[in-house]
């Protein structure tokens, strides 16, 4: 069927799009209609038409879903932001558990019976609104030429003006009109993409929740910030908290933000706040988590999974300023961080000087590059090659497959993996579990209410070790003549004595050499060329014996 463009068309929308749009299907051929829900029947009218979809625009509700509430917010349809804004917000967390599931069936080629075990639950939010603690808002000009700001309207560099954007601060508009006062006053013009010239190009404002204090930084088409005497006069004197305004210089014609460095112009470098007992310095082009109540929530996930007892060796990758390096490191006994951007490990070495932990190393670097240089360069007895645990939470991109692969060499017993995008999840779990690793936990994070976008943080368990869960196998008995002793005693036991980090999967071999427990299936390691121990070097097995004798099992 050939649907021209303005063909009008009834719809019964019957699911969202990764990007929002309702999909309704006409004999079998599907429609993404923006602004269309699941339980609309719609008049819609093409936009669009591809070979095997179309898309078209909303004309006219006929029947509205159920699930359809009035957006609070007035530019809600035309902003990029909010595309589930007018979705009761119990539908949208339905939405968001259905498109995760869905990616790791289809994508990740997770079993149903695994990932229906795996799944712990979606955690929404009593108040999904006011939750950011960072906005950017470009700078332009209207039809008429007046300075505005605000939002990009959905898939296009066209300023949408907002004066209170409903997830972020009522705050951030009085500094926004100062800032538009002080370009006004100071004849300054905001940037033009089209012509590359002008000043000013975005404003960042990102608040300390725990604190209040309140961060501007201007993105500027200049390496210097003219008059900036008068702004910081006005800024500070607004009594908004201000403590700290910088300017972050980009004169590249690109679609990135922040430039690639900054300067203070008043107050402190960074501002900081607290989360879950810790505290966290953060500069502009740092990143950090935006919604503060519930990236406890999933920080407690990542941390749960991990199943620390105090001992464990750890790496925390894409780690940026190091929060959850240091939420790792209070019940850890080395955690090393890596990550990409300089600025963000200058935070994270001051968060743990801040915080007094000491058991911390961090790296900077991409993570596919200090992963595997270290893998290949350091001694093979080194502990942190085989660690307990190996943390990630990478951009959307999902993990480099030259991380995935070094990971998989390193053998830690368990991978905590957080992520913002579920169809990169779900290619990262398909590579592991082809590799030795299988989904042993899941868990959703409403990270960003009203909008498409989603948090999940989920466990992968080694599957060499046993058939079932690590936790379950730290917590379980080793009987043998008389004698009792669970893997993390034995793990205990060899740290103290020997100063040896060992893991389970080395406790499973030595145990299964012995013919302690017949039952253990693991891969002894054939296979794998590169030349690093693939199973227990003899000092740790050493130890592991004298564990075994210690504790009267052999
Ligand atoms: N875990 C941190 C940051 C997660 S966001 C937190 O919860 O706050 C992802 C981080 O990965 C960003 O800080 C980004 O700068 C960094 N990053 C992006 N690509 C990277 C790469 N190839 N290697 C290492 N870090 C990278």
């Amino acid at each position: 069927m050939e649907y021209k463009k303005n063909t009008e068309i009834e719809l019964d929308i019957t699911d969202i799009s990764n990007e929002g749009e309702g999909i309704g299907k006409s004999d079998g051929f599907p429609f993404f209609v923006k602004d269309a829900l699941p339980g609309d029947r719609i008049l819609a009218s093409v936009t669009k038409a591809k070979k095997n979809y179309a898309y078209a625009r909303l004309v006219r509700i006929i029947s509205p879903s159920r699930d359809r509430v009035e957006a609070c917010c007035p530019i809600a349809r035309s902003c990029g932001g909010c595309r589930l804004q007018e979705l009761d917000y119990g539908a949208q967390l339905a939405f968001k558990e259905r498109k995760v599931k869905n990616d790791i069936i289809r994508l990740g080629g997770v079993p149903q019976d695994i990932l229906d075990k795996a799944f712990e639950g979606i955690d929404g939010m009593e108040v999904p609104f006011r939750y950011r603690n960072k906005a950017q808002y470009p700078f332009g000009r209207d039809r008429n030429g007046n300075i505005i700001y605000g939002f990009y309207a959905g898939r296009t560099h066209e300023i949408k003006s907002c004066d209170d954007c409903l997830l972020s601060s009522p705050d951030d508009h009085a500094i926004l009109e100062v800032i538009k006062g002080w370009l006004l006053s100071e004849k300054l013009s905001p940037y033009d993409e089209k012509t590359g010239r002008g000043l000013l190009r975005h404003v960042l404002i990102r608040r300390a929740f725990s604190s209040g204090a309140v961060m501007v930084c201007l993105v500027v088409n200049s390496k210097e910030l003219p008059h900036r005497d008068v702004l910081i006069k006005r800024l500070t004197g607004m009594g908004k908290n201000i403590t700290s305004v910088s300017y972050s210089e980009n004169t590249e014609r690109t679609n990135v933000i922040m430039g690639k460095n900054y300067h203070t112009i008043y107050g402190t470098d960074t501002i900081r706040d607290s989360i879950g007992g810790l505290s966290f310095e953060i500069s502009p082009l740092s990143f950090y988590q935006v919604n503060p109540f519930q990236t406890e929530k999933l920080y407690s996930h990542a941390l749960e999974f991990a199943a620390l007892k105090g001992k464990e060796t750890v790496w925390d990758l894409y780690c940026g300023i190091g929060t959850i390096s240091l939420f790792l490191a209070s019940k850890a006994g080395m955690v090393c961080g890596v990550e990409i951007v300089p600025q963000a490990i200058e935070d994270a070495k001051k968060n743990a000087l801040i915080n007094h932990i000491d058991k911390v190393q961090f790296f900077t670097g991409a993570a596919e590059t200090v992963l595997p240089e270290y893998y290949s360069t350091v001694d093979a007895s080194t502990e942190l090659l085989h660690p307990d645990v190996i943390v990630v939470d990478p951009p959307r991109k999902g993990c480099d497959e030259k991380c995935l692969e070094t990971m998989v060499k390193m053998q830690p017993d368990r991978i905590v993996y957080v992520s913002c995008d579920p169809a990169t999840l779900s290619r990262d779990i398909k590579y592991l579990r082809a590799n030795n690793y299988e989904l042993r936990r899941l868990h959703i994070v409403d990270m960003f209410p009203q909008s498409v976008h989603v948090e999940t943080v989920v466990l992968l368990g080694d599957k060499r070790v046993d058939g079932h869960i690590n936790i379950d196998l730290d917590v379980e008995k080793l009987e043998s003549k008389g004698g009792k002793a669970t893997y993390a005693e034995i793990k205990d036991y060899v740290k103290e004595k020997y100063g040896l980090s060992v893991s389970s999967l080395y406790i499973a071999q030595i145990k299964d050499k012995v013919g302690l427990d017949k039952r253990l299936n693991y891969n002894h390691g054939t296979g794998k060329t590169d030349g690093r121990p693939l199973v227990c070097p003899p000092e740790k097995e050493e130890a592991i014996m004298d564990a075994f004798r210690h504790f009267n099992l052999i």
